[in-house]
């Protein structure tokens, strides 16, 4: 139970789904076939978004914020400055999310090209897009075709570079910044708002 302003919150194991976020990336490091769970962050956002019209996974499910809130408030990561104007902005929201969208599109054609045989498995996780990193030791073989693993080196690749930008805007800003343009974020919104359109015009 936690006391919150005279009221106690009582306290939901969806709570703790922060030490998730931080099991996800110890089990990804020593093996990169678990990076395949973190599709979870992607489908239940989208499944309340499109079946629900809300955010509750947002609000109440989401390991990743829940870190960047553990370590920047109760850890006093966080600076608490107040996140630039532009952050907010629609044109960089969404710029991120073409952007973010065209890197996983780019992630899927490699795992392709190595379930086509057109190139072989490269045991490497790509961080910031940028910098590849030996990452061998992760993966062994296994009864799983070379596409399966592939695909698990991009995944983690994406999962660490979003968790490393939203561990530097917390330390620079708010503690939750990188929910102002995280691509679930904006894609969810998206889909919640269309939704409410639809359901007060008919449209
Ligand atoms: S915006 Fe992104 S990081 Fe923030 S709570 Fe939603 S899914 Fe999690």
């Amino acid at each position: 139970m936690k006391k919150t302003a005279g009221k106690m919150k009582k306290t939901r194991w969806y709570d703790y789904l922060w030490i998730w976020t931080i099991v996800y990336f110890t089990l990804g490091f020593f093996n990169i076939l678990f990076a395949w769970l973190g599709l979870f962050d992607f489908l239940v956002p989208l499944g309340f978004a499109i079946f629900g019209g809300n955010k509750w996974f947002c609000n109440h499910m989401c390991g990743r914020s829940q870190l960047l809130w553990k370590l920047g408030r109760d850890r006093k990561c966080s600076r608490g400055k107040t996140t630039p104007e532009w952050l907010h902005s629609v044109w960089f929201r969404y710029g991120f999310l073409v952007f973010f969208l065209t890197m996983f599109m780019t992630m899927l054609v490699t795992t392709y090209q190595v379930f086509a045989g057109a190139a072989s498995l490269k045991k490497a996780v790509k961080i910031l897009w940028t910098f590849q990193v030996p990452w061998k030791w992760a993966y062994q073989g296994s009864i799983f075709p070379d596409w399966v693993a592939q695909f698990g080196y991009g995944f983690y690749s994406l999962m660490l570079t979003s968790t490393i930008i939203g561990l530097i805007c917390m330390v620079l800003y708010k503690e939750r910044t990188w929910c102002t343009f995280c691509p679930m974020g904006t894609m969810t919104q998206g889909i919640c708002k269309l939704k409410q359109e639809k359901r007060v015009y008919g449209k």
